[in-house]
Formats: structure tokens, C-alpha cells, sequence
């Protein structure tokens, strides 16, 4: 190889690297393998890259000061080939475009693996709620219902929690959504609090999903989870309440962090007053005095590693220093596609963010399910429902990747895509 060709080569690899950075580009990139391993034509490819439908909105709200802001939204609906579209809605400051246009396609691959009636929506408000007060936030929340209330609905498109979203904010858009039908529309939208409608065990579903595949991953790996060394990357709803299992179920949790760093220590870290002490945004570690950084965490010696936080974490950069036997992505799009061949090769088993993190749309689905009849089930036959779609859609992918051969990202691709592409045929649209 000539040092011409090594540098073609290296810049390839960069390029690659980069891409796979791009959420929505790496998305396309694994769904057209998926569909080419299940033999689909490229016109499945062409319908399903793309959001079926993306509606920009602008929201104005009176603020505080008696002044007006307006702001920026967005609901994205990927296919309806199977049914509603469903998925959450993100009140943060980052949100844009393509990545709402991504996530909606992720939520499609969620609900295909968990075999969900639903194809995929997202919906998001670029704003900073930290900065925000709790009337604002409800005028926002109302204010974006408004605008997209043509487009929605408990037969069209369901929204739910996501980041920085939470049950209240969900109230108040159940409330706006009623005024305006004039009925009570508790199936608009889940993740509400028990009174409204809510279901029980949605609040903690998404924690108690990714602690199902963990025990599922262990398993594999022929280890157990008493005493296991867990590390969690993120304090929000899911990594809270996660920390919280792990910790009950017997694990050692060494280290959590939240935006600003990571607390460790290697004999387990007291959760409780973690839990106790954190703010409604997650956040803890400038409490402590001895500190260390996300990226430092990431690589700790650890069984289980939960990165629970946000995207491209695990990268080329530092794929190979994870010392985690199971990797299990709570978060969207925390593993690079350069990273997770790299994890691949080195024997680390990765259970991806689309099954990892199913468990939420899952029990919103059992919520909808309770609205639409008005029969209300216990916490126990909530788990117990979830348990059951969770296990089975891990053994499903786990089998898939098996049987074809490839890492457990495209298997989940696999699995979540077919059943929309058989739903596209049989309706004729391909
Ligand atoms: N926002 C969550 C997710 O990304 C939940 C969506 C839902 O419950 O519909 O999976």
C-alpha cells in the first residue's frame, strides 16, 4: 500500500466515522441493510427512509414579562402502514429537523420490535425548559397542541413523554386536546398522571425495559446480575430509576453521571441519596467535591455499562477502551456505527436503544389499551405484560442475529422493519 493509498484509506474510515455521527444518515444506512438481508426491493427502501410526513410549527407565548416569544416545533410521522403513529415529544434546546425526522423513524423500529400496532411519530420544541417557568411551559404545551391538533389524535398519531417532557406537561395537552374536540380524549396521549388516565408502571417502563435486557444479556454472557458492577451515563428518567433497580435487584452501581460530570466508587454508590438529592432535571454531581468526567466513565472497569444520557458516546475514539462485557443502550443513538462493529469484533454483546429502550412505548401502548376500553389493570399485570414483550422481543433479535450472522443493531433493524414493509405491501403502496 502506498502512503498516497493510506491516506485515502484513513480519510475513508474519518468519513465514515462521520457519517454514522449524523443520527439520521446512520438510520438510512442500517435500514436499507436490513431490507436488502429481508429482500425487499429498493422502492420499500424509497418509501420508508423518509418521514411520511414532517409539520413545522410556530407557537407564540405570552412570557412572564409580558413579552412574546415564538417558538419552533415540530411533528414528524414516519409510516402509517401499520396503524397510529406514536412517540414522544422533546421540549430541549438542540431539538431540530432531522433529528425529530430520526427519531420518528426510531420509533417505528420500536414498535415493529416490540409488534406494537403503531408505526413511528416524534414530535419536538426547540426551547430551554430549564430557563422556562411552569406557566410558560404550560402555554408552550398547550400553544403546540393547537398547532398540530389536525394532525393528531388517539386513531392518528399519539404522543407521549420524552426528553425534558413529564406527566404534567402530558396533562395539560390531554386538557388543550379535550377542550377542543369537546370530549375527553384520554387515548390523545400517554404517559399521564394515574388520575388522568395515566397507566400504572409507565413512569418507570422505559428503566424497568432496559433492567428485562440486562438480565436477558447477562444470561448470554453466563453471568449474574447479584453483585455485577453496573455504570450509568445519565440520571434522567431513565437512568434514575434504572440505577434504582440495578441497585435492588443486587448490582453494584460505581458510577452515574449527569451533564456536568460522574460520581464513582468502586464499592457501589449510595443510590438512595442520590435519588434524594438529585434536582427535576437529574442533575447531582456538583454536590460532590471529587468528581470525574463522562468520557472517564465510559471507559471504567465495569460488567455492565448503561449509556442512558445522550448520542455518539461510544466512538471510534473510545470504542475500543470499553471494558464492559454487556454494553445496553438506554439512550438514542449512543453508539456510533464505526463503534458498534468495533464492540462487535471485540466480543462485547450490545443490546441497541431501539429494543433497550421499548419498554416505554410498550406500557404507553398498555395505556392507550386501558383508555380506549376504560378498564384500568394493577402494576403487577402491567409488569407482567411488559416482562413478556420484552423477553420475547430480545430472544427474537438475539435469534435473528444468530441465525444471519450480524451484530444485534441490524437484527433489531431486521425485526422492527418487517412488519411495517409487509404492512406497505399488503396495503398496495409497494
Ligand atoms: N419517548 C419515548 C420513546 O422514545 C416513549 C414514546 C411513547 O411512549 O410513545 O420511546
Amino acid at each position: 500500500m502506498t502512503a498516497n493509498s493510506m491516506t485515502t484509506e484513513i480519510s475513508k474510515e474519518q468519513q465514515e466515522e462521520k457519517e454514522s455521527l449524523n443520527l439520521f444518515y446512520s438510520t438510512q444506512t442500517v435500514i436499507q441493510k436490513a431490507l436488502g438481508k429481508l429482500g425487499y426491493p429498493n422502492e420499500m427502501y424509497e418509501l420508508l427512509k423518509e418521514p411520511l410526513r414532517l409539520l413545522t410549527v410556530r407557537i407564540p407565548v405570552r412570557m412572564d414579562d409580558g413579552t412574546v416569544k415564538i417558538f419552533t416545533g415540530y411533528r414528524s410521522q414516519h409510516s402509517d402502514a401499520v396503524g397510529p403513529t406514536k412517540g414522544g415529544v422533546r421540549f430541549h434546546p438542540e431539538v431540530n429537523e432531522e433529528e425529530v425526522k430520526a427519531l420518528s423513524i426510531w420509533m417505528s423500529l420500536k414498535c415493529g420490535i416490540t409488534n406494537l400496532p403503531y408505526g413511528g411519530g416524534k414530535g419536538g420544541i426547540i426551547c430551554d425548559p430549564k430557563k422556562m417557568s411552569f406557566r410558560e411551559l404550560e402555554r408552550l404545551s398547550r400553544g403546540y397542541v393547537r398547532a398540530i391538533s389536525q394532525i393528531v389524535g388517539p386513531t392518528k398519531d399519539i404522543p407521549a413523554p420524552d426528553v425534558y417532557t413529564n406527566s404534567q406537561i402530558m396533562a395539560w395537552m390531554m386538557d388543550e386536546y379535550s377542550r377542543l374536540r369537546e370530549f375527553d380524549s384520554p387515548g390523545f396521549i400517554t404517559g399521564k398522571p394515574i388520575v388522568l388516565g395515566g397507566s400504572q408502571g409507565r413512569e418507570t417502563a422505559t428503566a424497568r425495559g432496559v433492567t428485562i435486557c440486562i438480565d436477558e444479556a447477562a444470561k448470554k454472557k453466563g453471568f449474574n446480575i447479584q453483585g455485577a458492577r453496573v455504570v450509568i451515563q445519565g440520571f434522567g428518567n431513565a437512568g434514575s430509576y434504572l440505577a434504582k433497580f440495578m441497585h435492588d435487584a443486587g448490582a453494584k452501581v460505581i458510577a452515574v453521571s449527569d451533564v456536568y460530570g460522574a460520581v464513582h466508587d468502586p464499592n457501589g454508590l449510595d443510590i438512595d441519596y442520590l435519588l434524594d438529592r438529585r434536582d427535576s432535571f437529574g442533575t447531582f454531581s456538583q454536590l460532590f467535591k471529587n468528581t470525574i468526567s463522562n468520557k472517564e466513565l465510559l471507559e471504567l472497569d465495569c460488567d455492565i455499562l448503561v449509556p442512558a444520557a445522550i448520542s455518539n458516546q461510544i466512538t471510534v475514539e473510545n470504542a475500543a477502551n470499553i471494558k464492559a462485557k454487556i454494553v445496553v443502550e438506554a439512550a438514542n443513538g449512543p453508539t456510533t456505527l464505526e463503534a458498534t462493529k468495533i464492540l462487535s469484533e471485540r466480543g462485547v454483546l450490545l443490546v441497541p436503544d431501539i429494543l433497550a429502550s421499548a419498554g416505554g412505548v410498550t406500557v404507553s401502548y398498555f395505556e392507550w389499551v386501558q383508555n380506549n376500553q376504560g378498564y384500568y389493570w394493577t402494576e403487577e399485570e402491567v409488569d407482567e405484560k411488559l416482562v413478556k414483550v420484552m423477553v420475547h422481543s430480545f430472544e427474537t433479535i438475539y435469534e435473528t442475529a444468530q441465525k444471519h450472522q450480524v451484530d444485534m443493531r441490524l437484527a433489531a433493524y431486521m425485526v422492527g422493519i418487517r412488519k411495517m414493509a409487509e404492512a406497505a405491501s399488503f396495503r398496495g403502496w409497494v
